[in-house]
């Protein structure tokens, strides 16, 4: 359409090889949607070529994969390359591409949630409720039963250590604190953070070593609930705990 606009000479027909079908049709849309300007920019474009050409016949022609479409090649060649960054001086270009695009209001709005999300979900995580309500949300999920018959295999110690790392009540400071048996609810070796059952498993850095043991999974580590729901994470959970040595003055060095 910009030849046509751009162009001198007379043409009495001009076919718009389009292989995408959707493209088309697309002058019946009446909606936003994304690369809606792309459309409109066409649409001034066809008026501008109508007015300088009103005898001018424009055919849209659906032609799948460009074949056979003199020119296909060398234009895919110069689509590469505009992709890298490589366009043509601007000053050549179609007055509507000479600017940066505009952004896509659903991708940018789908980007904004994201970062938010993970913001929320980092703020979340870090506060000291976040444990207390998976661990509510893990007594919920499987049946006591299910433990029960998971752990009989255990011995009497593993399976109390499990059951006081399931329910918090264990003798990490933010449990102690909270029942008057510590003066402060932090961790040891982090100032200012509370030590939770999630901060102890999955946080805290003094057990970085023996948390490589415990997670077999590096690209997304098990969550505190999965790591104490999950019968087959039972073991990886009380080696930890044995090799931290953490709980040892109530627990004992193990087996
Ligand atoms: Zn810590």
């Amino acid at each position: 359409m910009e030849l046509l606009r751009t162009e001198r000479g007379r043409f009495g027909a001009a076919t718009l090889g389009v292989d995408n079908q959707a493209a088309l049709c697309l002058t019946e849309i009446t909606k936003p949607r994304p690369g809606h300007h792309l459309v409109r920019e066409v649409e001034t474009l066809v008026q501008d070529v109508r007015k300088k050409r009103p005898n001018l016949q424009l055919l849209g022609h659906w032609t799948p994969g460009h074949s056979n479409i003199e020119g296909n090649e060398m234009g895919d060649v110069e689509a590469k390359r505009a992709a890298r960054g490589q366009s043509s001086n601007p000053k050549h270009l179609p007055k509507a591409f000479r600017q940066r695009l505009p952004h896509s209001a659903a991708a940018r709005k789908q980007a904004y949630r994201k970062r938010a999300d993970k913001v929320a979900g980092q703020m979340w995580s870090a506060s000291p409720r976040y444990d207390r309500l998976a661990m509510r949300d893990l007594r919920m999920r499987r049946p006591l039963r299910f433990f029960h018959k998971a752990t009989m295999k255990l011995t009497r110690r593993q399976h109390n250590l499990l059951v006081q790392l399931r329910s918090g009540n264990i003798g990490l400071n933010g449990h102690l604190y909270r029942i008057g048996r510590a003066l402060s609810a932090d961790c040891p070796h982090c100032d200012g953070v509370i030590e939770t059952v999630g901060h102890f498993l999955q946080v805290c850095p003094k057990y970085e070593k023996e948390r490589q043991a415990l997670q077999r999974r590096v690209r997304r580590p098990e969550s505190i609930a999965e790591l104490l729901t999950n019968p087959a994470a039972f073991k990886r959970v009380l080696r930890f705990v044995d090799d931290t040595k953490r709980l040892s003055t109530i627990f004992g060095d193990g087996d």
